[in-house]
């Protein structure tokens, strides 16, 4: 049996990076994915590579299959270059094979004709995450119903596509979608619209999307699909709708089942995450795991922020834990882009915390007119004793680096007229951040 001092399960963020440190820092490690479309991870082949260019192809009015091939040009010099990482170095093994667990310290690898166990001193769980599809009759056998993977590989554009699930990565999907000329249906079973964020914000996003020609069905009941003249059709309370694509954009949760996590000690929760302290070691004492199989946030940055802590504990000082996070802020890749940090203003009243609020319209700000784009709003919430800022809410162009430039002002706890009176090139988005703090008094 090989032995080494560490393995790791899955070619994800967090599980890629740690197997670079600790082979240059001399370990044996043993990486193991159970495929080869899969090195790199979810991100690089599946998620925010693959859709984040086609969200820019779409922007740019490329036709479907000239941005598809691009997406797969991309996405295979990514992997080839992830893998490549990896393999080429002397001390690290990349095996190809699902692994599950015999014991705390043996992992067992099934290749197709082959299966072999490894000894491992230290192990690492990093196999992320899957789509679940909600318990619909017909879901899952009836042709032409894709989970977001299953999109990303079709060979022409839907003329009419359905969406089920009105959460982020839907909208990602349907701004994208709508903008290379399918028609768009979202069908939200929840009768609110993005119900994380503020009811001005979910309007302003719902403006946009209806504008671009997505339709959006709130208090959607979906009992049944089912398959007509080569098309998915929907049965719902208000009557039948039909598509030639439906993509099932219902959650995604954490991938545990196939591990036999019980023959190593290893607690999972009621969800299926795997249960680890803040320093992400799992009840078993020698395993460790990170990224989506937590059952945290699922950005490709906590998996690598995962990395970091689980670094620091291995070859630093100990000090990292999930607790010392300070404000995590996300993006939804519509266009324009949807960014958030900190609270919503509903989050910063029921803190019951003093607060004044400012919103600005983006058709205010020069650079926006210089791009041609002047759809959104942006959005602060400011604590009026302490003057710093609670919130971020960014509608607008390039608000996935805007929103940024606010984390850092926010974690280090500066007040907000530090972004009121910061000087800011120009023509820029980001010098918008002078104008929306002024707004406060
Ligand atoms: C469509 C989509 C768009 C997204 N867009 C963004 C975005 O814009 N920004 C962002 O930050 N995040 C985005 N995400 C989320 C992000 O991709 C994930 O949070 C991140 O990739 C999770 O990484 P990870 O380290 O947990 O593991 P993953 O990258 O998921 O890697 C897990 C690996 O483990 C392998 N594996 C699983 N089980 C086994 C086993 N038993 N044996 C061997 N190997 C196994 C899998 O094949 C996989 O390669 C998106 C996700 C999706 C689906």
């Amino acid at each position: 049996m090989n032995h080494y001092q560490a393995i790791i399960i899955g070619f994800g963020k967090a599980g890629k990076t740690l197997a670079a440190t600790l082979a240059k820092a001399g370990w044996k490690v043993a990486m193991i994915e159970q495929s080869d479309t899969m090195y790199g991870g979810t991100c690089i082949n599946i998620g925010c590579i693959p859709t984040k260019t086609l969200v820019h192809d779409a922007e740019e009015q490329r036709d479907f299959a000239s941005a598809m091939q691009r997406k797969s040009a991309v996405v295979g010099f990514l992997r080839d270059k992830n893998f490549h990482n990896l393999a080429d170095l002397d001390n690290v093994d990349v095996i190809n094979g699902r692994a599950e667990f015999v014991d705390a310290h043996t992992v067992r690898v099934v290749q197709a004709h082959d299966e072999q166990e490894l000894y491992g001193e230290k192990i690492f769980i990093n196999t992320g995450a899957r789509s679940v599809f909600p318990n619909i009759p017909g879901l899952k056998t009836t042709p032409g119903v894709f989970d977001s993977t299953g999109l990303l590989n079709l060979t022409g554009l839907p003329a009419r596509l359905g969406i089920l699930g009105g959460g982020y990565i839907g909208v990602e999907f349907a701004a994208m979608f709508a903008r290379f000329g399918s028609k768009v249906t979202i069908f939200e079973a929840a009768g609110e619209f993005l119900s994380r964020e503020d009811r001005d914000i979910a309007g302003a996003v719902a403006t946009i999307l209806k504008d671009e020609g997505v339709e959006l069905i709130l208090n959607a009941q979906v009992s049944a699909v089912s398959s007509a003249d080569g098309a998915v059709v929907l049965h719902t309370a208000e009557g039948e709708r039909t598509a030639d694509a439906l993509l099932v954009a219902s959650g995604r949760k954490p991938a545990t089942e196939s591990l036999q996590l019980q023959k190593a000690g290893v607690e999972v929760n009621e969800r299926g995450a795997i249960v680890v302290n803040r320093y992400l070691r799992t009840s078993a004492e020698n395993i460790w795991a990170m990224g989506d199989v937590t059952g945290g946030l699922q950005f490709t940055y906590m998996s690598l922020d995962d990395y970091r802590i689980v670094r620091d504990n291995l070859l630093g000082e100990g000090l990292r834990h999930t607790g010392d996070r300070q404000n995590v802020p996300y993006s939804v890749f519509m266009t324009p882009p949807l960014s958030r940090i900190g609270m919503s203003e509903a989050q910063a009243r029921a803190s019951g915390a003093e607060i004044q609020v400012v919103t600005m319209p983006v058709a205010a700000i020069p650079r926006a007119r210089v791009i041609n784009d002047t759809r959104g709003v942006l959005k602060a919430i400011v604590d009026s004793n302490t003057r710093k800022i609670l919130g971020v809410t960014l509608l607008c162009a390039e608000s996935h680096e805007m929103i940024n430039i606010v984390k850092t002002v926010m974690d280090a706890g500066l007040p907000y007229t530090v972004l009121r009176d910061q000087i800011f090139t120009h023509p820029t988005m980001s010098e918008s951040l002078n104008d929306l703090f002024t707004l406060i008094k």
